[in-house]
């Protein structure tokens, strides 16, 4: 476990499979996938897809929520 340089907020690393390190909110969230969905998240693989969070997880699936999505300092991962 990590922390955000920008806000201090926990984060873990995810490696995507074109090897890149993304920092994730640790608390994984549930996800309606949805092409046009307007929030993108990650599986436990490190795949980014688009989709919806909602509360159950009735026809859902598990994903983590980028933290550059999340961070109260999000300049930080402008570059
Ligand atoms: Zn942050």
């Amino acid at each position: 476990m990590s922390r955000c340089k920008g806000c201090g907020a926990e984060i873990e690393w995810i490696k995507t499979p074109a090897g890149k390190n993304m920092p994730i909110d640790p608390e994984p969230v549930f996800v309606l996938a949805a092409e046009d969905g307007t929030e993108v998240f990650l599986t436990d693989e490190g795949e980014v897809f688009r989709g919806k969070a909602v509360e159950s997880g009735e026809g859902a699936e598990v994903g983590f929520v980028p933290h550059w999505a999340t961070c109260r300092a999000p300049a930080q991962f402008r570059r």
